[in-house]
C-alpha cells in the first residue's frame, strides 16, 4: 500500500480518499465506499458466500483500503448484498456525507464519558456529626452562670443588652420563676426590678421573704425577646437546660411559677392561669404553685387577694414539704 494511502488510513480518511478517486461508482458501490470498516466487515461476512466466509477472516485484519477493493468481487457470488440491509445498519455518521458537509455539533451525550465519577465514599471516610454534648447539668454555680453570659444557643443573644441569670439566695427554699426579662431587666441584668419588683418584694416581705435572704429569682428565658413578645417554644427548648440546672443546684422546697407564660412553659401545658391556680403542680420533683405576674396585677389590683391566696397555697406546701422547722 502507498505511504499516502496508509497516512489516511491512520487518520480514518480512507474511505473519503476513495469515493474521490471513483469517477463513476454504481450505487450499491457508493454506499459501501462510505460506510464504517464495521459495515464492510458485515458485508464480506454475508451467510450465503461460502467463498467469501472462507476469505472473511484474513480480509476482517486487512486495511480497510484493501477490503473495499475487494467488495466489488464479492458482490459477484449470491445471494448479493442488498443495499437496503447495508444502509439499515446503525451508523454513528451520516451515511451519505460530504468532505464539504462541517461535522454535526458536538452534544452532551458526545462528551458523556467524559463526565467524573463521584468516588466513593467508604464508611471510614464520613466523620460522624455528633450533636454538641450539653453538659449544662453537670455545671456548678460559676460555669453555669459564664455559660449563660456567652450563650448563643437562640437567636434572642442577637437583641439582648444584658442575659438574665437571677439573683438572690442560692440555698433558698423558696424559688420564684418569672418569663423572661422586660425591658428594664435586659438593661440591668437581674429579674423583676421596676414597679413590678417592689410589689413582689412587699407580697414576699408579708411572708417574712427576701430576695436577698431566703427566695432565688430566675426567668424560664434569660435574654428578652424584642418587643416583649412572648418567646418562641424552640426558645423555650434551648433556655431550659439553664433553669432547669438552676433549680438543680437550689433545691428548692417550692417554687412559685409567675405569670401564665411561666407556668405554661414549666408544667408543659396551654392551659389557662386561672385553670393552674389553687393546685399543686410539680416541676423537676419541686412542688409548683401557679400565680399572676406582679406586672400584671399592677394592672389588676382586684386580683391581688388572689395573688395572696396563692402565697399562702405555697405557703403551706412549702410547710409540708418540711420548711420552716
Ligand atoms: S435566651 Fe437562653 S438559650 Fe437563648 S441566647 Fe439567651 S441564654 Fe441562650
Amino acid at each position: 500500500m502507498p505511504l499516502d494511502e496508509i497516512a489516511l488510513e491512520e487518520f480514518g480518511l480512507a474511505p473519503r480518499w476513495v469515493r474521490k478517486g471513483l469517477t463513476v461508482a454504481a450505487p450499491e458501490a457508493a454506499a459501501v465506499d462510505v460506510a464504517p470498516a464495521s459495515v464492510v466487515a458485515e458485508v464480506v461476512a454475508a451467510p450465503a458466500a461460502p467463498a467469501a466466509r472462507a476469505a472473511a477472516p484474513v480480509e476482517r485484519e486487512m486495511p480497510r483500503a484493501r477490503v473495499e477493493e475487494r467488495v466489488p468481487a464479492q458482490q459477484e457470488t449470491p445471494p448479493p448484498v442488498q443495499p437496503e440491509r447495508v444502509v439499515a445498519k446503525p451508523l454513528q455518521q451520516p451515511v451519505q456525507q460530504t468532505a464539504s458537509e462541517e461535522p454535526p455539533p458536538f452534544t452532551e451525550d458526545d462528551f458523556a464519558w467524559f463526565d467524573s465519577v463521584a468516588e466513593p465514599v467508604l464508611p471510614h471516610d464520613i466523620e460522624p456529626v455528633r450533636a454538641p454534648r450539653d453538659d449544662t447539668a453537670t455545671l456548678d454555680w460559676d460555669a453555669l452562670a459564664e455559660r449563660v453570659a456567652n450563650c448563643t444557643r437562640c437567636r434572642l443573644c442577637e437583641k439582648r443588652t444584658n442575659t438574665v441569670f437571677g439573683v438572690g439566695d442560692r440555698e433558698a427554699d423558696w424559688m420564684l420563676i418569672g418569663e423572661a426579662p422586660g425591658e428594664n431587666e435586659d438593661r440591668q441584668g437581674e429579674p423583676f426590678v421596676g414597679q413590678a419588683g417592689k410589689l413582689l418584694d412587699n407580697m414576699l416581705r408579708s411572708l417574712t421573704l427576701s430576695r436577698t435572704q431566703n427566695v432565688y429569682i430566675a426567668n424560664v428565658i434569660k435574654c428578652r425577646p424584642p418587643g416583649n413578645r412572648n418567646p418562641e417554644p424552640d426558645e423555650v427548648d434551648r433556655c431550659e437546660p439553664y433553669l432547669q440546672r438552676q433549680v438543680a443546684l437550689v433545691k428548692p422546697k417550692i417554687i412559685v411559677a409567675m405569670g401564665r407564660f411561666a407556668a405554661q412553659s414549666l408544667l408543659k401545658t396551654g392551659d389557662s392561669i386561672a385553670s393552674l391556680r389553687s393546685r399543686v403542680h410539680q416541676y423537676e420533683g419541686v412542688p409548683v404553685i401557679v400565680t399572676y405576674h406582679p406586672a400584671y396585677l399592677l394592672r389588676s389590683l382586684q386580683d391581688k387577694s388572689k395573688a395572696w391566696s396563692d402565697l399562702c397555697l405555697a405557703r403551706d406546701t412549702w410547710r409540708s414539704a418540711g420548711g420552716g422547722q
